[in-house]
Order: C-alpha cells, then sequence, then structure tokens
C-alpha cells in the first residue's frame, strides 16, 4: 500500500461517506432515519469559509516534504513546524525530525519553519556547514525588513506580541539591536523613539491597545502594521459562522496562538469548545443542537478538519 497523501492521516477515522447539501457553504449533513417517531432528523456540520492551514505553514510542509525525499541523511525541522501535535507526529512518521537546537548535531539538512528564525543564527548555520531550507513565511520576512529598516534609522525596535513566540524571539537575538516586546498596554511610560512591528498572529484588539498607548508615551513613534491576513479571515470567517450556528468547536494546538484566537472571538456568541482531535469531544456537548459549526487555525491540517466533521456528524442524535 502507497503512502497517504498530505491531508490524509493514515490512522484516520472512516466513517461512511457525508453527503453534500447544496446552497450552503460547504457543508456536511447526515440524515437520520428510524428516529423516535419515525420522523426523519436532518443536522448539519458547517465549516467556516476560510479554516485551516494558512498558506505559510502549507508552504512550509510541502518544503519539509519535499526536502526529505531530495536529501541524503538526517533532514531535522527547527522547532515545531507548526503548533500541532497530529501534523508534528505526521511529519515524524515520513522521517522528519523535530529538534529544539542544532549545535550539538553533526551537520545536515535543517528546515527553519514559517516563524523565521534570528538573521544571525541562519548564518551561524550555513557556517556550521549545514544546509538550511528557509521556508519562513513570506509575511514574517518583510516583518524583519522592517525592524532592520527602523533599527538602520536609528529607531529602538519594539515588537508587540508575545515573547516566548518563535516568531517573536527571531527579533531578540541582538540582530536589530536590543528589541523589547510589549504583551499588553501596562506599564507603557515615558519612553523616547521607538520603532515598532507586530507578531504577525498577535491579536487585533491587544495589539491596538497597545499601540494606543505606545503612541501617548513615547516621543517619536515609528510603527509597522504587520498583523497578518490569513488569521483575520479566520476569526471573520468563525464569527460568521458562530452566528448561524448552535454551537462552535475549533480545532488547534492548544499553543497555537491563532486557534485560541478564533475560540476567544467565538466566545460570547455560542457555546465554544476547541479541541485538539476528536478525542476531546463530549457527546454531551452536542445534545439536543441542530447545527454545529467547526472552525480549524492555520496550523490545523486538514485531516484533522474532516475527522472532527465527520465525527460530530456521527454523533449527533
Ligand atoms: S499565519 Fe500568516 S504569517 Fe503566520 S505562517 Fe501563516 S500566513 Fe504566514
Amino acid at each position: 500500500m502507497g503512502e497517504p497523501p498530505l491531508g490524509e492521516n493514515r490512522h484516520a477515522h472512516r466513517p461512511r461517506p457525508l453527503s453534500r447539501r447544496p446552497g450552503r457553504d460547504r457543508p456536511f449533513d447526515r440524515t437520520l432515519s428510524g428516529s423516535p417517531g419515525g420522523i426523519e432528523v436532518m443536522n448539519e456540520v458547517i465549516l467556516a469559509k476560510k479554516a485551516g492551514f494558512c498558506p505559510g505553514v502549507k508552504r512550509a510542509v510541502e518544503l519539509a516534504l519535499k526536502a526529505r525525499e531530495e536529501n541524503e541523511g538526517p533532514v531535522y525541522l527547527y522547532g515545531e513546524l507548526a503548533h500541532n501535535r497530529s501534523l508534528i507526529e505526521h511529519l515524524s512518521e515520513k522521517g522528519l525530525t523535530t529538534v529544539d537546537d542544532w549545535r550539538n548535531l553533526a551537520p545536515s539538512t535543517i528546515l527553519i519553519r514559517s516563524h523565521g528564525l534570528a538573521p544571525s543564527e541562519k548564518k551561524q548555520l550555513l557556517e556550521s556547514g549545514w544546509k538550511v531550507i528557509d521556508a519562513t513565511c513570506p509575511c514574517v520576512s518583510r516583518i524583519h525588513d522592517h525592524a532592520k529598516r527602523l533599527h538602520e534609522e536609528g529607531f529602538p525596535l519594539a515588537v508587540i506580541g508575545e515573547v516566548d513566540h518563535p516568531e517573536v524571539q527571531g527579533f531578540l537575538k541582538g540582530d536589530y539591536g536590543e528589541a523589547r516586546v510589549f504583551a499588553d498596554p501596562d506599564g507603557i511610560s515615558g519612553l523616547p523613539k521607538l520603532g515598532v512591528v507586530v507578531q504577525s498572529t498577535f491579536s487585533p484588539e491587544k495589539a491596538g491597545a497597545i499601540i494606543g498607548r505606545l503612541f501617548l508615551e513615547t516621543r517619536e513613534l515609528r510603527a509597522f502594521q504587520t498583523l497578518c491576513g490569513a488569521t483575520a479571515e479566520r476569526i471573520k470567517a468563525a464569527l460568521q459562522l458562530a452566528s448561524e450556528v448552535d454551537m462552535m468547536v475549533v480545532v488547534g494546538g492548544a499553543k497555537s496562538s491563532n486557534t485560541r484566537q478564533l475560540t476567544e472571538a467565538c466566545r460570547g456568541t455560542v457555546p465554544v469548545y476547541q479541541i485538539e482531535s476528536v478525542e476531546d469531544i463530549q457527546e454531551d456537548w452536542l445534545k439536543g443542537l441542530k447545527r454545529i459549526g467547526v472552525a480549524a487555525g492555520a496550523s490545523t491540517p486538514e485531516w484533522l478538519i474532516q475527522q472532527t466533521i465527520q465525527f460530530i456528524a456521527k454523533m449527533t442524535p
């Protein structure tokens, strides 16, 4: 038997095929016969218009698989390619090893993930004899370009984002001077001059609040709006869907920033549950509901989305 293509999980649950119903956005319906009173019950599981892999993660996964095919010897992924356990396991089965550090390894092939890397560290890798496959998302590369320009023009760099996020870490290795990170507006006061970029997947609302505060507290401020459209598109689609269904299920890694944002955005509209896999779904959640919406973060593979849709369709009464 051949290898499953990207997007198909070899351990996938395979229920009977579900019918599509025209007139809705990517719906998956299930018709139950023999339900109480002999009445036919129709339930819908509807996927948000934008869900799953963003272009940056899709490209990184494709480059990783290609690198494995084309190179002899170990091929390492420098850090988790995306914050999704199922994806990491899939890549590991393909012979791609995720590592947290390369310094104690014999030079071979290594892939920089979509979150990017400090330019100085990429240079170290090359100088140490590594073959580097750079899968930095073009959106993140643009943020580095802005940071470089701000540094050259004499603006001390500030990154609005989460200090532990791998994308943000790429700005904190001294390539653009000593950068500072702001994750909330509290404590910002009396700054002389600042050049600002924003973590691509950071919350737009929080970023706006921090920028507002920086504007009031900094004598000279230059800021680039570097939020990624892919996250915003997924939030918009999830919110639209949440207004049409009884409940939302958000599929994605617990550590995935954009998945968390989807969940937060949907809260307050309908009940919303964030899951990593179908094992997290509880039957109680679905009782008495007719229409269930599914959204997925930018790091969630298609096979997990399809498993979720089919699993819920099987569970709904
Ligand atoms: S979320 Fe945006 S910036 Fe991040 S990898 Fe995807 S496309 Fe690139």
